[in-house]
């Protein structure tokens, strides 16, 4: 049915102003050579089609795509994108490119099929007409992907963004709102701050609209813009890059994560900073954010093989490390300072990053503790009351230190086992093995009893930590690189 209309139908858009391509698309074409083929010979093309000789195309905006496949499938225009995307230093091996056109375009083609369907009668519109944007990708992908050195990919991690934007957009629409209060009641607030007309509430208005109020309150067939759409912002990012290893702290005065209250940095340092520093001079990203399986008090070291960490880079301007670049990169971080030393440091991907919070619950930590008990003790009072101790289920009140970031409830730990080794008679060498999530602290002073059994419970007398290390956290990922020690 839709064949013998064709032609009528690549009449009446160029008719009412549409340009040469969206003549073509609208009528169904589909063909890539067909867009790509220059002026003269789209017009030859045209004049074929419609059976019309010396056929007269527009020479003004386009009432369709507003001007865009006029005047930006244009060679300035593609060295114009790569020039941007150039200066941005960001490193890519293929892209994708989204295009966001002015919402009005979604009315005007409205109206395009409303005109259609009064001059065209029997004419029975395709369901997969190309868009505005399939035609521009058309057109241009090439030429940008030969200016830029690098293929498209439709699953690049590399985006360029063009947002095309039209100063008469809203005014276009405003008629909306109007006849659909409730459409636009919601208003989308997204980081560029109110937005009232989306692709969403427009296409669901234009969709409620009766064919007589769109034609009483709007045009049809559209008018012809005086404007032409403008390329307001050529723009680039890249997927995340992860990476991850295991870190070493042999501080007691280093905190995990910078500590800011009210904004000022309490500490000088970190242990995220001391390693993403580096990183970041290499990676140059947005942002970054750091993970680490459990955490650390500030006070407490993270000896033995180290604990697990992930650091994830937001729109990085590098991406490609290879394990040399990853090697030298440790040992930058490691002789830079001699607090934090780190290993096994690798890229990974997005998906490997939820093994850091995978069963982190039921994982087993090893520590040891500096004790100081006020009675007199001896190694064999510590074998009688401590040593072979296994299976010591314990009721944790949440700590006063952690009571204002943690919910007041009592919880059930298991001591897996436990072992102390004579110091002097008031000091002792406590190791444990616990199950995760255990207050060590709190279980050797008590914590005015909200731990119960508690090393004090178990000695007969006053205890208290003078220092704590964690030995030890059973996690078998990432992959092991360097030897363990
Ligand atoms: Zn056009």
């Amino acid at each position: 049915m839709s064949i013998p209309c064709k032609p009528s139908v690549a009449s009446v858009l160029l008719d009412i102003g549409c340009c040469a391509l969206c003549a073509l698309r609208l009528s169904g074409e589909k063909d890539s050579l067909v867009f790509n083929k220059q002026p003269q010979e789209l017009q030859a093309h045209l004049e074929e089609l419609t059976s019309e000789k010396s056929l007269s195309i527009t020479q003004n905006v386009c009432c369709s795509c507003l001007g865009i496949l006029q005047e930006h499938t244009a060679d300035d225009f593609i060295e114009k994108i790569s020039d941007t995307i150039k200066s941005t230093d960001h490193e890519f091996h293929n892209f994708f490119c989204s295009i966001t056109l002015p919402i009005c375009v979604l009315k005007r083609e409205h109206s395009i099929w409303l005109t259609i369907k009064d001059k065209c009668p029997s004419y029975e519109k395709e369901t997969d007409v190309l868009q505005v944007k399939d035609v521009w990708k058309n057109i241009c992908m090439t030429r940008l992907a030969k200016k830029l050195g690098v293929p498209f990919q439709q699953e690049s991690p590399f985006e360029i963004s063009l947002t095309f934007t039209y100063e008469k957009n809203n005014e276009e629409l405003s008629f909306l709102t109007e006849l659909f209060p409730e459409i636009f009641k919601k208003r989308k607030n997204n980081r560029y701050g109110w937005e009232l007309f989306t692709r969403a509430n427009v296409s669901k208005a234009l969709d409620s609209c009766l064919e007589s109020s769109f034609k009483k309150y709007s045009q049809c067939p559209p008018i012809n813009p005086v404007l032409k759409s403008i390329c307001d912002k050529i723009s680039c990012s890249h997927l995340s890059l992860y990476m991850a290893g295991r870190y070493n702290k042999y501080s007691r005065k280093l905190s995990q994560t910078p500590w800011l209250i009210d904004g000022e940095k309490k500490m000088e340092s970190s242990v995220q900073e001391k390693i993403c520093d580096i990183l970041e001079t290499y990676v140059k990203s947005d942002d970054l954010k750091f993970s680490s399986s459990g955490r650390e008090d500030v006070d407490v070291r993270m000896l033995g093989s180290g604990r697990p960490f992930a650091v994830e880079f937001i729109n990085p301007k590098r991406t490609s490390f290879s394990s040399e670049d990853m090697k030298s990169l440790q040992q930058m971080i490691n002789s830079a300072c001699s607090v934090v030393q780190i290993r096994d440091l690798q890229m990974i991907t997005k998906d490997d990053t939820s093994n850091l919070k995978d069963g982190e619950m039921e994982k087993t930590k090893s520590y040891s503790a500096l004790c100081w008990v006020k009675d007199a003790v001896t190694q064999p009072t510590l074998d009688n009351k401590i040593n072979g101790i296994t299976d010591l289920v314990l009721n944790q009140k949440t700590p006063i230190r952690v009571l204002h970031r943690r919910p007041l409830a009592v919880r059930e730990r298991t001591i897996h086992s436990m072992s102390a080794e004579y110091l002097d008679r008031h000091h002792f060498k406590l190791s444990l093995k616990t199950q995760a999530g255990t207050y060590i602290k709190e279980f050797v002073h008590g914590d005015f009893c909200r731990t119960t059994p508690n090393l004090g419970s178990i000695l007969e007398s006053e205890c208290d930590i003078l220092a704590l290390d964690v030995e030890n956290v059973q996690l078998d990922w990432p992959k092991r690189i360097d030897s363990a020690e």
